[in-house]
């Protein structure tokens, strides 16, 4: 097995790990007799589900289809309400508006960008009314948010959680003595991942809900191929529809590559684990004008995101400035994330909104190349040239 080469010389914020066996994975798949709903579709969504430690999961074609079928399976209707943190992915909002559901934002921590009970607790102040169907807490970055306290506060307001989890395969969280694994729904009524070559493993588009409610499975599996069902003892042609679904399936040929990429999480995860400790000690020096997102202390992550905090009046440099220096040197980096509610379409929809842990995580965060691929050289490299950048 030999670790896929780098693209050129620049390091991106993240990219995929495809190895010899992965793409051995895929041709066979390619062979065989299904190449989209076969055999291996089953054997992925077993293999996640225990991974992660849920009783079911079901595959489907991208992070967003996931939220999609999440709010289909939930039954949001359109004027009820989904909370989400506005520094997320646009599509952990546009799931609630598929539904004709209104999105009211809440704000986050502004040192670990996390949703937390305080912020919740805020934002159902704002539900002017509507009736509140599910909140979406995001791990952002692979940190765990806080799962019991969220919950506890939705169950009171008659709503689930739906956890946004696609940049936290991997992470492992202890509330109390217990240890538990994010996607394995003690807390919500459902998790959510994504597949796509930056997260934590690749299937080029690819996603995944999981669950422990046997009959939201069912319905999940209903609504990702068109709605069909087939009544236990009907003809061999007949199938009915209740009600229209969507075609959202994940052919056999990924879910090839996805049971073989998801042998490897072990190994990823440990390397994401090591390159985020090499940097702890690089960046260090760097402080107090840079510093890694906060941990909280229930979370032990594997991180999708390395993203650091600038305090850039104090460094005297803009985030432009810095972007641009970095990638000068063939450093990538990114921004986690711009705050969805200030998006155009949110904000023609209901107005300005002030969340200022969102402003203010947004000020300043920028996330640092953190992939599988990378070695600790990279880590100093990266480091180097932040450093450079900032005139530290
Ligand atoms: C990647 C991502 C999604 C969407 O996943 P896709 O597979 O790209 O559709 C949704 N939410 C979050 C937090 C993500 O990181």
């Amino acid at each position: 097995m030999t670790a896929a080469p780098m693209s050129g010389p620049l390091l991106p914020y993240g990219r995929q790990t495809i190895e010899d066996d992965d793409i051995a994975a895929v041709t066979e798949a390619l062979r065989a007799d299904f190449l989209t709903t076969g055999p291996t579709v089953a054997a992925f969504e077993r293999a996640f589900a225990e991974a992660v430690g849920a009783r079911h999961a079901v595959a489907c074609a991208n992070g967003t289809a996931a939220l999609h079928l999440a709010m289909l399976a939930l039954d949001v209707k359109p004027g009820e309400a989904v909370i989400v943190p506005s520094i997320t992915f646009l599509a952990t909002a546009n799931c609630a508006r598929y539904v004709g559901a209104d999105v009211v934002f809440a704000d986050v921590d502004p040192d670990s960008g996390l949703m937390t009970p305080g912020a919740l607790a805020e934002a159902l102040g704002r539900l002017e009314g509507r009736r509140l169907r599910a909140v979406l807490p995001v791990h952002l970055r692979g940190d765990a948010c806080d799962l019991p306290g969220l919950e506890a506060l939705a169950r009171d307001a008659g709503a689930v959680l739906v956890e946004d989890a696609p940049h936290a395969l991997g992470t492992t969280m202890s509330f109390g003595n217990t240890a538990e694994t994010v996607g394995d729904v003690r807390h919500s009524a459902m998790a959510t991942f994504s597949f796509h070559p930056v997260k934590t493993i690749a299937t080029g588009e690819g996603g995944m809900v999981t669950t422990n409610d046997a009959r939201l499975a069912e319905r999940l599996r209903t609504l990702r191929s068109h709605g069909m069902v087939r009544p236990p003892d009907a003809d061999p042609w007949w199938y009915e529809m209740p009600e229209p679904g969507f075609n959202y399936r994940l052919p056999d040929i990924l879910c090839a590559l996805g049971l073989s990429q998801l042998a490897k999480l072990p190994r990823f995860a440990a390397r994401r684990r090591a390159l985020a400790a090499a940097y702890r000690v690089a960046l260090a020096p760097l402080a107090p004008g840079v510093r890694i997102a906060a941990q909280p202390a229930w979370s032990d992550p594997v991180l999708h995101l390395m993203t650091v905090l600038i305090d850039f009046p104090a460094v005297g440099r803009t985030r432009r400035d810095v972007v641009e220096a970095l990638r000068a040197k063939g450093v990538g980096s990114q921004v986690h994330y711009i705050p969805v509610h200030r998006q155009p379409y949110y904000q023609g929809l209901y107005g300005a909104t002030e969340l200022p842990g969102a402003e203010a995580w947004y000020g300043r965060c920028l996330s640092l190349p953190l992939y599988p691929g990378m070695t600790d050289d990279d880590v100093a490299r990266v480091t180097e040239a932040l450093g450079a950048a900032l005139g530290l």
